[in-house]
């Protein structure tokens, strides 16, 4: 029996810049905008058996700028408009200046999600546009995919294993990448 059965793949998924258009710290639901082609590319991944799981960093919460609640909301309006498709979320509101081992470029919350959902992490990717997403997907041992939108064009010569235009191009990708 090998020790992946039973463990599904996971799409981790950065958030602002990457499946909503980056605000600077989003604390309010009426600036979310999710990128055309996110919520019908996420649906087809999880039909296909993937998990599909939020990994980000909120220092807007350390920095004192907004709330857990008003994260909760604007997290919940992006879900709204992803039509639903997301497993799970995991957030760090940690500040830069006093990082945890949850917040990005450390691969906790991928961990932590890993071993909440039972994901096999060998078949996943981890999906962003900074370079501390491709740092963070690479610290937890998974594929990574840099996309262009948010800061990802600063970002291109982050060491990623892929580069997309978009988050649904990103995807297109991994359902056709051998597993
Ligand atoms: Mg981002």
């Amino acid at each position: 029996m090998s020790a992946a059965e039973g463990l599904r793949p996971a799409l981790f998924v950065d958030r602002d810049g990457t499946l909503m258009v980056e605000v600077d710290h989003c604390r309010d639901p009426k600036d979310v905008k999710a990128y055309p082609g996110a919520a019908e590319e996420l649906a087809r991944a999880r039909s296909l058996g993937w998990a599909v799981i939020i990994i980000t960093n909120q220092s807007g919460i350390g920095r004192g700028y907004f709330s857990v609640e008003q994260f909760e909301s604007v997290q919940a309006e992006l879900i709204r408009q992803l039509d639903g498709n997301i497993d799970a979320s995991y957030m760090a509101p940690d500040h830069p200046d006093n990082p945890s081992l949850r917040r990005k470029p450390a691969p906790g919350m991928i961990l932590e999600a890993t071993a909440e959902h039972g994901i096999d992490l060998r078949r996943s990717f981890m999906i962003g546009d900074k370079d501390l997403d491709i740092e963070c997907g690479r610290n937890a041992g998974v594929r990574t995919i840099l996309v262009e939108t948010g800061y990802g064009k600063k970002n291109l010569n982050c060491g990623a294993d892929f580069i997309t235009p978009t988050i649904a191009e990103a995807i297109q990708l991994v359902l056709t990448e051998p597993l």
